[in-house]
């Protein structure tokens, strides 16, 4: 019985009692009977205050999906994403004073990150002649994304979701139209939208076909659907895939892919992949790191290494680990083609 998975990894565990789970009774890709391939289990260990419950991870035979079975039931999200949760404050960096408007290091990522937009993306992007370009970006939080793509197509109209109402005030200087709750209870209009863009949101949702799907009816004719999200076909994975893996971000990554996963979805709904590349996300190694010595040495002294939040707040201790992980993750990609994220896009048939 492999529901005793679960049970056998957290039998000393008095949580398990009160804390809710939920079972996909196929895999919700391709439908196959779950749960699969045993992996490994998972636990938190960025936060202090979520679950200390172990989720066991399987990876589909058929479409290699890889997924939590059970996953926290959707009755628990204020549970796993505590109050100082990081994308709630990602874009926000910390607390904003006069002499710190902007990091260094932040600095640096919007720069990256327009420049991927303007060489990878912009030939997918057209212009519409007669009117404006419109665009959709699923978990918009403060706006950085929408920002970036209006520098980019100054003649488009920027439309942004978010579960979160702090993030979307901040997001509101930009002059984006926004909406407040999650994408799948959010009504937009259909066949409305040339870009429908989601960076690292398709591996926290529910039903990650009915987001796609949902995505793909929102598209005009010629529109485009362009997803990031982690790649289960990288190195770090396949090192870290039993439990320590950055990717993981458990226990609040429920579905993880890779090309394979997409493909068998894209066959699903009609549409295909007009675009994949690998790129790396020089985080998830940190997490690997920290989730290691978290094991080995205590939560304490991981913190100070691999800081799993803080992370994000810019400093030299910051800049020195992205920096260092960011040139590993070129190599590994440089020579494999490999890396642990992976940008897709989508178009209708
Ligand atoms: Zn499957």
């Amino acid at each position: 019985m492999v529901k005793n998975k679960y049970l056998e990894l957290n039998q000393r565990n008095s949580e398990i009692n009160k804390f809710k789970v939920h079972y996909d009774y196929s895999c919700v890709i391709c439908n196959a009977k779950t749960p699969s391939q045993f992996i490994g289990g998972v636990s938190e260990h960025e936060y202090s205050q979520t679950t200390s419950l172990i989720f066991p991870v399987y990876r589909c035979c058929t479409c290699q999906l890889t997924y939590l079975y059970p996953r926290p039931d959707v009755s628990e999200l204020k549970t796993i994403y505590p109050p100082d949760y990081y994308s709630y404050n990602l874009s926000m960096n910390k607390p904003e004073t006069e002499s710190n408007k902007r990091s260094f290091v932040k600095t640096i990522w919007f720069w990256m990150n327009l420049r991927t937009y303007r060489t990878k993306l912009s030939p997918f992007i057209k212009q519409p002649a007669e009117r404006t370009l419109k665009i959709l970006d699923i978990g918009c939080g403060t706006g950085a994304q929408l920002d970036n793509m209006k520098k980019l197509f100054p003649y488009s109209e920027t439309h942004g979701v978010d579960i979160n109402k702090l993030a979307l005030e901040k997001a509101e200087k930009g002059g984006h139209k926004l909406y407040y709750g999650r994408f799948e209870d959010v009504n937009l209009p259909c066949g409305y939208f040339d870009v429908v863009h989601s960076t690292h949101v398709i591996e926290h949702v529910e039903r990650p076909d009915i987001f796609v799907q949902k995505c793909l009816d929102l598209l005009s004719p010629n529109g485009i659907l362009l997803i990031e999200t982690p790649n289960t076909n990288s190195l770090d994975y396949k090192i870290f895939k039993k439990g320590h893996w950055g990717g993981y971000h458990a226990p609040r990554h429920w579905y993880l892919f890779n090309i394979e996963t997409f493909r068998n979805l894209a066959k699903r709904f009609n549409a295909q992949i007009i675009y994949y590349a690998p790129y790396n996300t020089a985080v998830f190694w940190n997490w690997s790191c920290h989730s290691i010595c978290k094991a080995l040495f205590g939560k304490k002294i991981a913190d100070r290494l691999f800081p799993p939040i803080t992370i994000f707040y810019g400093g030299l201790h910051s800049f020195i680990i992205l920096s260092f992980f960011s040139i590993l993750e070129r190599i590994i990609l440089g020579l494999f083609n490999k890396a642990n994220s992976m940008r897709i896009i989508l178009k209708k048939i």
